[in-house]
């Protein structure tokens, strides 16, 4: 019988590739080597169990280590760290607590995600400053949400409390980035009663999406009290002992504590430590397949590059679906019917308080430009739902196609929350997988009732616009 089918990293990708060939393959033995104790679980959920809404860290695991070891029959071993993979002699080395193992490996997945970026500034390593890309990062910050709001002593002299819903709260804090991690952590931050000072180096937020989207989703940050500072690059976190001001080149603005939220980076250290080559953007390099240069090694979610749909060149996108996707497709392979993993759009979303906002594609014309292309927008505004019936808002909806061909390459949208922007970008990326023009886009068969968009659906409307 083959050597057993190792998994390293026991999240999204790891744990969707290792059920998947559970599945397939009922007789296989799998191992799975998790560093941390916690498997299979929604780091997407984290900036709402800091905010209060989802109540504890237990909610966000969709499968438990008991269910994969019992129910599964996956050898999964929590609290072991791979230290090093060995290609030649296929086999891979893990340290755990209670001593050092060497396992073989008939196929081997490296599964071992992203890590939060740290900026090479002084002061973050203070107390009070924070990031927030694992389940603990998730723990910190919420008791310090609950330490804050219970009025335990984080005020500092000289400043009283500076907040605007809870009277035992503190405040102000700072966030650095204003990516989707750092807008989630306003609105949870906000939520709670602190006064959310957010710090974007570029001069407007949600850099991936539209200006426009970016507009609209400031202008709701502003409405909602969060003091946003543009075009503002982070210089030092400074204080003694705990972090007390965010110093800009024009600033110096006081907070009780600061979020890191300024993006991931691969976790490529173990591979590249192999020989397995990495890619132009850093992260392990694949093929279809999900094989990296190593044979019957594969690399899947947050630590590996994935082909763009619309370029079909590598791109690095860590996002939850490719994560689940490609492992699930490795899962297949490796249990004898080759599966492609697909490409990525960079689809995202986001929610900022009573908006939300999505992109797809090649939005910036630069890329685009870049990719080939002779980019051109157009921007809608169209109504969510038909104007007679109740409520309702409006869309905006940017959409981009090559001038010649007419190819969708890509769209960014926004709405009130609820109102369908995220939902309407779908459609967008079916056009962008089947390399679809705006003609086609413009016939595109979308469901219509008053309830839920206007006969021509803002997505009909754009196409029709830039047609
Ligand atoms: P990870 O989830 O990072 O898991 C990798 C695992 O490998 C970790 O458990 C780690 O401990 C383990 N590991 C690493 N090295 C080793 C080693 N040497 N030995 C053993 N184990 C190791 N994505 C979305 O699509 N939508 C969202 O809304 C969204 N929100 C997010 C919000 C936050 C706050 C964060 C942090 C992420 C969010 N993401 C979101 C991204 C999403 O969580 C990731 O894309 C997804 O978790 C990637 O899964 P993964 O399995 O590749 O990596």
């Amino acid at each position: 019988m083959r050597d057993p089918f190792v998994v390293v990293g026991g999240d999204a990708a790891g744990m969707s590739a290792a059920s998947k060939a559970r599945r397939e393959a009922p007789d296989r033995e799998i191992v799975v080597f998790e560093k941390g104790e916690w498997v299979s679980y929604g780091a997407c959920g984290l900036p709402y169990y800091v905010k209060g809404e989802i109540q504890s860290l237990e909610d966000l695991v969709s499968v438990t280590p008991e269910e994969f070891r019992e129910e599964r029959d996956i050898d999964l071993r929590t609290g072991h760290e791979v230290v090093a993979i060995d290609t030649e002699a296929r086999t891979i080395t893990a340290e755990s607590e209670s001593g050092t193992v060497t396992q073989s490996y008939g196929d081997l997945l490296i599964a071992t995600g992203a890590e939060a970026v740290v900026p090479s500034i002084d002061g973050t390593d203070r107390e009070g400053v924070y990031t927030l890309g694992s389940m603990s990062d998730g723990k910190e910050l919420r008791e310090y949400v609950a330490r804050a709001r219970d009025g335990e002593g984080l005020q500092q002299p000289d400043r009283g409390p500076a907040c605007r819903y809870l009277e035992d709260c503190t405040g102000p804090v700072g966030v650095v980035g204003g990516g989707y991690i750092g807008i989630e952590m306003a609105e949870a931050l906000a939520e709670n009663g602190f006064e959310v000072n957010l710090f974007q180096r570029g001069d407007r937020v949600l850099k991936g999406f539209s200006d426009e989207t970016s507009e609209y989703v400031a202008d709701h940050l502003r409405e909602e009290d969060v003091a946003l500072h543009l075009g503002a690059e982070v210089r030092e976190l400074a204080g003694g002992d705990r972090v007390e001001a965010v110093v800009t080149a024009d600033d110096r603005v006081p907070v009780e504590m600061a979020l890191l939220g300024t993006g991931v980076r691969p976790r490529t250290a173990l591979a590249d430590a192999a020989g397995i080559e990495l890619g132009e953007t850093g992260a392990i390099a694949a093929d279809a397949y999900r094989e990296t240069s190593a044979p019957d090694v594969y690399a899947a979610g947050d630590c590996a590059e994935a082909t763009h749909v619309v370029t079909g060149e590598p791109t690095y996108v860590p996002l939850a679906l490719t994560a689940n996707r490609h492992g699930r497709a490795i899962g297949q392979t490796v249990t004898g019917t080759p599966t492609e993993g697909g490409g990525v759009a960079g689809t995202a979303a986001v929610k900022a308080f009573d908006v939300e906002a999505a992109r797809t594609g090649l939005v910036d014309h630069d890329k685009a430009r870049a990719a080939g292309f002779d980019p051109v927008s157009e921007t809608v505004t169209a109504k969510s739902r038909a104007g007679y019936y109740p409520d309702g808002g409006n869309v905006r909806l940017t959409l981009t196609a090559d001038r010649d061909s007419g190819r969708v390459l890509g769209a960014s949208l926004a709405s009130e929350y609820g109102e369908g922007a995220v939902h309407r970008s779908h459609a967008v990326v079916a056009a962008l997988s089947e390399g679809a023009t705006v003609a086609d886009v413009e016939n595109y068969d979308l469901a219509y009732a008053p309830p839920f968009n206007t006969t021509w659906d803002p997505v009909l409307v754009a196409a029709k616009v830039l047609g």
